[in-house]
């Protein structure tokens, strides 16, 4: 049977053993019946079980949910200066770590750390996986076995299992909470201080915000203090911004040159998320720390490969001249891109849309608002224009219509809000493509299936 000339074209692009297992399966599946012997039948048959092998559950896809930084769907898309350093790496040897100058050993570090420092003012810089790994590492290097002082409206859990108490324990510190979830004075910090504190740690709150009758206390209040005990002062910026976005209209969002000026000890952030990098987290500070964390051994275990570090890199070279930024990095692209730029576009599409679904579907411009995603300003405010589409009736079959739209060669992923499909495009780059995705088959699965009851 594996030689059926039917089966061919499929043999060619998943490779025999597959297809002999898909064969075993038919015959179990088949057994007895008329079509068991049918080449072109077995082939259809073994064709649908294998398809989806024959292709990467890793796709592309159109991100149109309004979060620019959206971590399901990968976070930061990485400036083309990136991609190639990356691509480079990823193809030949390189000098992960090996100094060409001495012809010896090199560190990873180096890499990235003279620009994390010019980039933040730290005197030394670090990286690892991600900023869940630096702050595991940061609190294990600086505390581990000792206490840890956190105030409560800073006990964050952000998606992913990422909960502050968790990692606290994995890093065998004690955590010493203080203050009230919306109230937290420096002279709570100052209660908590004693022979057994380690450092005292401040956590960007990240994807919530309290609001009201509140009070914390900044780094600059808090240094003082733990200088006065000799203790260090870590805090988890979360996103971690290198420029100011006022500069492009955005409200401000806590840089880490900032949060260097004002004494911290030990900053981390991420990579992937304001920053528009590649996954990592990024250590910066004083420099006797950073050396205490580069030697724990977490660090081997944490470590950035040489694709990462490459893109990382790059990336942090781009942050020399802030006014290419925009052109550059597509993260502060897409959080910059004008309202009235989107609106354009989007009048350009909805005759194209509406063309594609036909006149079941009421199609329009709808002004929304947008969100930077993973952590960043959590309130929504980025007003944009989406496409939206709502169905005639109840139950119009939106929920369908949204599949379809996930079914498309490069799926595209909307959001479903007060019975309407919005396709938010502040994110849309590449508008050429998605247009030409947009044909009256986009809902041919929904034909023939009465759209009464789909939703
Ligand atoms: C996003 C975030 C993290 C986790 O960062 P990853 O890079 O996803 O590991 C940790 N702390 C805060 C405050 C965050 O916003």
């Amino acid at each position: 049977m594996a030689n059926w000339p039917a089966l061919a074209p499929l043999t060619g692009r998943v490779g025999r053993p597959l297809v002999v297992e898909a064969l075993r399966a038919w015959a179990d599946a088949k057994r007895g019946a008329p079509e068991a012997a049918d080449p072109e039948a077995c082939a259809r048959w073994c064709e649908t079980r294998l398809g989806g092998l024959a292709r990467s559950t890793l796709r592309r896809v159109f991100n149109l949910t309004g979060t620019v930084l959206h971590t399901n769907l990968g976070r930061a898309l990485l400036p083309e200066e990136a991609i190639e350093a990356a691509v480079t790496a990823m193809r030949s040897p390189a000098t992960l770590e090996y100094d060409l100058a001495g012809a010896g050993r090199g560190e990873r570090d180096d890499h990235i750390a003279p620009w994390l420092c010019r980039l933040t003012g730290a005197e030394a810089a670090t990286a690892v996986n991600n900023n869940a790994g630096a702050v595991l590492i940061v609190l294990s290097a600086l505390a581990a076995g000792r206490e840890v002082i956190v105030s409560r409206g800073e006990l964050i859990e952000i998606g992913g299992a990422f909960r502050i108490p968790d990692i606290m324990a994995r890093a065998g510190c004690r955590l010493v909470e203080v203050g009230t979830t919306n109230r937290t004075h420096l002279r709570d910090y100052a209660a908590a201080i004693g022979p057994e504190t380690a450092a005292i740690m401040k956590v960007h709150p990240s994807n919530y915000a309290v609001q009201g009758f509140t009070t914390s206390v900044t780094a600059a209040e808090l240094v003082p203090l733990a200088r006065d005990k000799g203790l260090p002062v870590i805090e988890d910026l979360g996103s971690g911004t290198l420029v100011d976005l006022e500069t492009w209209g955005l409200p401000h969002e806590p840089t880490a040159r900032e949060a260097i000026e004002a004494g911290i000890d030990v900053v981390t952030f991420s990579g992937d998320k304001l920053l528009g990098g590649p996954q990592a987290g990024l250590l910066v500070g004083k420099k006797g720390f950073i050396e205490r964390i580069a030697k724990n051994p977490l660090k081997r275990a944490l470590r950035l490969d040489k694709v990462r570090l490459a893109a990382l890199e790059a990336t942090l070279r781009l942050y020399a001249d802030p006014e290419k930024l925009v052109a550059r990095v597509p993260t502060i692209r897409m959080l910059a891109r004008p309202a009235t730029e989107i609106r354009a576009q989007a009048e350009r599409l909805l005759p194209v849309l509406a063309e594609a679904l036909g006149a079941g579907w009421q199609t329009a411009i709808e002004p929304v608002r947008g969100q930077i995603g993973s952590g960043a300003l959590p309130v929504d405010l980025l007003p944009s224009f989406a496409l939206s589409v709502k169905g005639q009736g109840k139950g119009s079959g939106l929920d369908r219509l949204a599949e379809a739209f996930r079914r498309l060669p490069i799926p595209v992923i909307g959001r479903i809000r007060d019975e309407t499909l919005l396709f938010d495009l502040r994110t849309l780059d590449d508008e050429a493509a998605f247009a030409g995705q947009l044909t009256p088959a986009l809902t041919l699965p929904l034909k023939g299936e009465g759209r009464g009851g789909g939703s």
